[in-house]
């Protein structure tokens, strides 16, 4: 049988078809229609039945909260407010589909064998883009909370009465940790541009980009105590040949008591997959809940 990965994003539809053991056999893309969910059921269709093969499941990762059991998503990017995907997609598709947020997904996909997390129980992943999105995997599973909302990586304080967040509070890791932090740092240079010229040895944009580490391990040192994690994951935008960025990172990790520096060190790394890590996760995912006894 075939199971259909699909990374519903902002800007593009990536959609695979996988084999059971989640070797990708097709895949296609094609440009998001935002701001309108039933649209982007109909592509996803399309996208279906222009396969080689008919998949029986659908995975689909989406960038935004996903709230279970009732199934709605909200959606900055996809201009989406509680609309009821999980619905939706069944009826115009018409096959049982698992629709989950985009970093719980990049996560998964981190597990499989050549990741970052084969054969790790406990991830803390955080996908440094726009904003800050995460997602946690505790004793092998999903770390979903009460309404499958969890793991807002992006909206815990880092500065208390600090920068006003898009999300109402004020102060939060995303704030100072995002790819929009980093242009800020750099007085206005995109954030790609930034680590270009930090690694070709700029010397403001290397400070920039030690402010941005900083503030970076601030928040890796909290959320290595709560969690205790093997491995702590960088995926994103600006995880992308981000070695430089893991490099500076590194020099603001102290010594303290909880800490375990070293250990937390070797926990650091960047995220393997990149452009096919939502397809792949999603794929995974739908397997795990159709498939194998559900992820819960
Ligand atoms: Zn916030």
């Amino acid at each position: 049988m075939y199971i259909a990965g699909v990374d519903l994003g902002g800007t593009n539809i990536k959609f695979g078809l996988f084999t059971e053991a989640l070797e990708c056999v097709f895949t296609s893309v094609t440009r998001t229609i935002r701001g309108d969910s039933r649209a982007c059921a109909g592509q996803i269709k399309y996208m279906l039945e222009h396969a080689p093969y008919r998949a029986e499941i659908l995975g689909v990762g989406v960038p935004g909260a996903v709230f279970r059991p009732e199934g709605y998503v909200n959606s900055g990017n996809l201009r989406w407010a509680r609309v009821n995907f999980a619905d939706t997609l069944a009826e115009v598709t018409g096959i049982r589909a698992h629709i989950d947020n985009d970093a719980q997904v990049a996560l998964a996909a981190e597990t499989l064998e050549g990741g970052s997390c084969w054969q790790v129980t406990d991830a803390v992943y955080l996908t440094l883009g726009t904003g800050v999105g995460g997602a946690l995997m505790i004793d092998g599973r999903p770390w979903r909370g009460r309404d499958n909302a969890a793991a807002e990586l992006g909206h815990f304080i880092t500065h208390a009465g600090g920068l006003k967040c898009a999300c109402g509070l004020r102060g939060c890791f995303e704030m100072y940790a995002s790819a929009g932090a980093l242009g800020r740092f750099a007085g206005g240079v995109r954030a790609r541009a930034v680590l270009d010229r930090a690694r070709a040895g700029d010397r403001q944009m290397t400070e920039a980009l030690d402010r941005f580490a900083r503030e970076i391990a601030t928040g890796l040192c909290s959320l290595y105590m709560i969690f205790r994690p093997q491995a702590i994951v960088l995926g994103g935008g600006v995880s992308v040949d981000g070695e430089i960025l893991i490099e500076r990172i590194l020099r603001h990790i102290p010594d303290a008591y909880n800490l375990d520096a070293d250990i937390m060190r070797r926990a650091l790394r960047l995220a393997v997959r990149q452009n096919d890590a939502g397809m792949a996760g999603a794929a995974l995912l739908a397997k795990q809940e159709f498939l194998s006894g559900g992820s819960e």
